[in-house]
């Protein structure tokens, strides 16, 4: 089959179902301790429920330690429909086989504690051994997962869709026109906490998955949906455990959508992303009265000085322009800036702010950094202070390439379904989307959305949903 059309009656029929689904989400609260939430272990053993029970199972887990959340985990879900011969699920030499009788998603072990037994949390409703379930085509019972394994090569190519479980707090309630965690269906969307940020994507992806699954059809590579944990506080628990402590889940060549970001009318696949580079610079001189500022030296004049040789030496140091970003060049904005002296008479002999920057990838960070250096040396010998900096935060990623197979299939889906073109672009910095490309796989991030995130009376729009669930079929199809 070249195409996906002749399953779009089905995702269209599945409206109901989908909408079913984002309903049992909504209903579930998944906030991170940071919000003084619980984790996402519930809405995971609900997802998991679902998934097992809609026949896309078995559902494996790769839970995070943290002991601040009950049962001490947390969940990271995966669901896969395997390409021709490409069913081994990697990095789990060594765990052991069983037969039927798993409720609950498989639990995988981190690799600190492979050999022990399974410690019962979360979503995970299994008492023994870590086990293999339901993948009969694999080897038969009694069989040998671990040599299975290691006499072939990793599997092949996966494409993953990526969505996340959590979500973030609903703020204001008065700001809310019905329960956050209720939905409401009005107007052709779906409000509640989450309908956007992330289930739509996750729907979208796990109605593809299932359009193909009931119909038979076995994808060109390994298809993968994963669900995790921990996005909208860093994903500690969620992407970066994974990439961490099971980078075997993860084979060479493998590709990421990420269906977290996007625009009204689809037409935006985000590859790349600025360095981010936060700053905290503390000017020291020497505090004195001021009606004898000689025998004094001004840290706030001096870190005056600093702020204005920063704010305007910086872009002229890097002026590249890259037209996929918007803005198209590197910034450098003085932000944060702490109190000093509480009375007019004092000349203050500390001086402390921030900076904030958002270089664009073709210059390396330390390059940055090297010329903050140098003029941070000018103004100590100009001034007579002592200036030290910190950095508050620094992380960059290597961009998707525009041309990859990904990008190039994510274009021709979105042209297909929804008729307008897409554009390649980056952005300022901060996504999941780093980790991944960090990590050596090209990921794009994309969907039909009308930015309603972390908002009061967040909404999905349910053909978005639908039409999206289209685009990734294509994809899966596609073998990108
Ligand atoms: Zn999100």
């Amino acid at each position: 089959m070249s195409g996906g059309e002749r399953l779009y009656p089905w995702l269209e029929a599945a409206r109901e179902r989908m909408i079913g689904l984002q309903r049992l989400l909504t209903s579930v609260p998944a906030l991170a301790p940071e919000n003084r939430g619980e984790g996402e272990a519930r809405k995971a053993e609900a997802l998991g429920a679902w998934l097992e029970e809609a026949g896309l199972g078995p559902v494996r887990n790769y839970p995070s330690s943290d002991p601040r959340v009950p049962g001490g985990e947390r969940p990271n879900l995966m669901v896969r429909l395997p390409g021709p011969g490409g069913d081994v699920v990697p990095g789990h030499a060594g765990v052991g086989h069983a037969g039927p009788g798993n409720a609950g998603p498989v639990r995988e072990a981190g690799p600190g504690h492979e050999a022990g037994p399974v410690r019962e949390a979360g979503p995970v409703r299994e008492a023994g051994p870590v086990r293999e379930t339901g993948v009969a085509h694999e080897t038969g019972p009694g069989g040998d997962h671990a040599s299975g394994a290691a006499s072939r090569p990793a599997a092949g190519r996966s494409f993953w869709v990526m969505s996340h479980l959590d979500v973030v707090p609903p703020g204001d309630p008065a700001k809310w026109e019905s329960d956050p965690y209720q939905l409401v269906e009005r107007g052709g969307r779906l409000y509640g906490r989450g309908t956007e940020d992330n289930q739509q994507g996750m729907v979208s992806s796990i109605f593809a998955l299932l359009a193909l699954k009931e119909a038979g059809v076995i994808p060109p590579r390994d298809v993968k949906l994963l669900f995790v944990g921990d996005e909208e506080v860093g994903s500690t628990h969620g992407i970066q455990a994974l990439l961490r402590d099971h980078a075997g889940l993860f084979g060479k060549g493998d590709t990421f959508l990420v269906p977290d970001g996007g625009r009204p009318d689809g037409s935006m696949i985000e590859v790349a992303e600025k360095s981010l580079l936060w700053l905290r610079f503390t000017v020291q001189g020497r505090q004195v009265h001021a009606s004898m500022p000689h025998l004094g030296v001004n840290a706030f004049l001096a870190g005056s000085d600093l702020v204005v040789r920063l704010g305007r030496g910086l872009p002229e140091a890097f002026p590249e322009r890259d037209p996929i970003f918007e803005p198209p060049f590197s910034t450098f904005c003085p932000t944060k800036k702490e109190a000093n002296v509480p009375n007019v008479n004092t000349i203050p002999g500390l001086d402390v702010f921030c900076l904030d920057s958002r270089i664009l990838p073709s210059r390396p960070v330390d390059e940055v950094l090297g010329e903050i250096d140098r003029i941070c040396r000018a103004v100590e010998s100009d001034h007579g202070v002592r200036v030290s900096r910190e950095i508050l935060q620094r992380n960059s990623s290597v961009p998707t390439r525009g041309d990859c197979p990904l990008v190039l299939g994510l274009k021709k889906a979105v042209q297909k379904v929804y008729g307008v073109p897409a554009e390649v672009m980056g952005i300022g910095g901060g996504t999941v989307g780093a980790y991944l490309r960090n990590a050596g796989y090209d990921t794009a991030i994309w969907c039909t959305l009308d930015e309603t995130a972390h908002m009061p009376n967040e909404y999905c729009v349910v053909n978005n949903m639908v039409n999206d669930a289209k685009v990734m079929l294509e994809l899966m199809l596609a073998g990108v």
